[in-house]
């Protein structure tokens, strides 16, 4: 059996006294094993790391972004590699693995542009003869924790950045489907990166402690559930360390009386059953203002999701593959039960789909659930699976109200043909990314993305311009020269 194990310092490691087993949700066969790494594999890659960091500092930020270039090259070449490395062990179908990978390399991109983005603010003559400059200089050594569901495009929203400001990085991925983060990790040192800047541990809770408690990290950036990223943030601030620390979330999409329908429903298939529901901007609960939106919802949603497809990743006709372990499915089978439990009404049920010759695999189908209310379990917490529930209510302040009330605050949709209403809409939700008949309005890699409430820890967004302040600390220099005389002393002109 394969074992996956580490990069530190440019060299495949791999401690195998404590493993775990990596399935391919298509089959629910584990095909593969990853190494949890000891505490002295995760000091080793932090010491690598610290080892590479003053030539790193020291490179200008014009052969950094050299190398982000080449690293972009060698992502579009491998890509056939890449996606099916994320199908093999994430489930994702190729094009939507394909989609991950772009939004993934358009953070490098934005890397690219590392020399504009760290020039800094420039005051001349802020007293006699004083210039002053704020310049924005590396922390040193900094961490990233990755969730399993973008298993190339979150860690891609993190190193690529922190290490064109001239920082060095160690990554720890999620351990149910490292193959694909541990492969990209490769091509940057193919594109030329120098040894230990990037280095990747596999491993648990382990590897996490000892990177949120050693003083050479200076900053950690989480992506994952919110009882972990709240865990992560505490730890690490008590440790002194800067935390960006980033959950999980509900995202509610209002449907207005007055929307396209078709439209509506068009959007909310992708973005609700869309790789099996399990991202983090997912559509999760369709909140329909008035009876007459909700039944046309509903019954137009049923008819379409007639022709949904769920199946092994490896057949590119299907919309969705599995979940990511039968741990998972088993839970979101069980918020499906704990729903018609409570009394809402199952109107498609996906909890035992038939999926040809893959009988083995983590399969839920799409599910609809409609009359949920918000007292119920199933609307509380995040599911995390392709269900998408809906609730009933009478007016858009009523719809408002439940979305600025959920612990939760990732993204949210209107759909509407009121240009008013979309815009008091933006205006008064307390959700940080916001979508006008728009389902999933993930920020593009020059904007920022973080949600609100307990959808994120910290101050600054990941990704984006919010990155580049993430990853350097800011130093003001001012500046006198009193004159020594110099250029009074040499004269080549007759004194006037
Ligand atoms: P997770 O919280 O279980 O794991 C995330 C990372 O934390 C992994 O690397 C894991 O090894 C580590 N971890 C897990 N338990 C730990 C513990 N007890 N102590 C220390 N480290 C621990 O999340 P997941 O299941 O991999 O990912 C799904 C979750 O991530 C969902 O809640 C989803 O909403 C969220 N997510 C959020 C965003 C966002 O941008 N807000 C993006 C993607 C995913």
């Amino acid at each position: 059996m394969t074992t996956i194990g580490h990069l530190i310092n440019g060299e495949t490691r791999c401690d195998a006294e404590r493993t775990q087993a990596v399935f391919n949700p298509s089959t629910g066969a584990a095909d593969k094993q990853v190494a949890l790494a000891s505490k002295a594999t995760v000091e080793e890659a932090i010491a690598a790391a610290q080892a590479a960091f003053p030539a790193w500092r020291a490179t200008p930020p014009l052969k950094r972004a050299r190398i982000m270039f080449r690293f972009k090259e060698l992502l579009e070449a491998n890509s056939e590699t890449i996606c099916r490395l994320i199908g093999e062990e994430h489930g994702k179908i190729a094009h939507d693995a394909a989609g991950e990978l772009q939004r993934g390399i358009e953070n490098v991109e934005y890397a690219c542009g590392v020399p504009e983005l760290l020039k800094g603010e420039h005051s001349r003559d802020v007293g006699p003869g004083i210039d002053s400059w704020s310049e924005f200089q590396p922390l040193g050594v900094v961490a990233g924790i990755t969730p399993f569901n973008f298993p190339v495009m979150v860690p891609l929203w993190m190193y690529p950045m922190a290490i064109a400001c001239g920082n060095t990085f160690v990554l720890k991925p999620s351990e149910r489907d490292p193959s694909s983060t541990l492969f990209i990790a490769r091509l940057l040192e193919e594109a030329g990166l120098p040894k230990g800047v990037l280095n990747v541990v596999n491993g648990d809770k382990t590897a996490v402690d000892c990177l949120l408690t050693d003083s050479r990290i200076k900053a950690v950036s989480f992506v994952g559930s919110t009882p972990i990223a709240e865990y992560i943030y505490s730890t690490a601030n008590a440790n002194g360390k800067r935390c960006q620390a980033l959950g999980g979330a509900k995202n509610h999409a209002i449907v207005m009386p007055d929307a396209d329908m078709d439209n509506a429903v068009n959007q909310l298939l992708g973005a609700a059953f869309g790789s099996s529901g399990e991202r983090c901007m997912a559509l999760s609960v369709a909140v329909a203002v008035g009876d007459a939106a909700a039944d046309a919802l509903v019954s137009k949603m049923q008819a379409a999701m007639a022709s949904l497809k769920v199946g092994a990743f490896s057949d590119s006709s299907n919309d969705f593959g599995p979940l990511i372990t039968a741990a998972h499915r088993d839970k979101v089978v069980g918020y499906i039960n704990s729903a018609e439990a409570d009394g809402a009404e199952v109107v498609v049920d996906g909890r035992h789909p038939e999926v040809e010759g893959h009988a083995e695999g983590f399969f839920v189908g799409g599910t609809l659930i409609d009359r949920v209310t918000p007292e119920m379990v199933s609307y509380k917490e995040e599911i995390f699976g392709p269900v998408l529930q809906v609730v009933r209510v009478k007016t858009m302040e009523e719809a408002m109200q439940l979305i600025n009330d959920h612990e939760y605050g990732n993204g949210t949709c209107i759909f509407t043909r009121d240009g008013e209403a979309a815009r008091y809409f933006s205006d008064h939700i307390e959700v940080g990314m916001v979508g006008i008949n728009v389902p999933l309005p993930v920020p593009v890699a020059y904007h920022s993305f973080g949600g609100w409430k307990r959808s994120l820890f910290g101050d600054l967004h990941a990704y984006g311009p919010d990155a580049v302040r993430f990853y350097t600390k800011r130093k003001t220099i001012t500046q006198r020269w009193p004159s020594a005389g110099v250029r009074e002393g040499v004269q080549f002109a007759f004194p006037s």
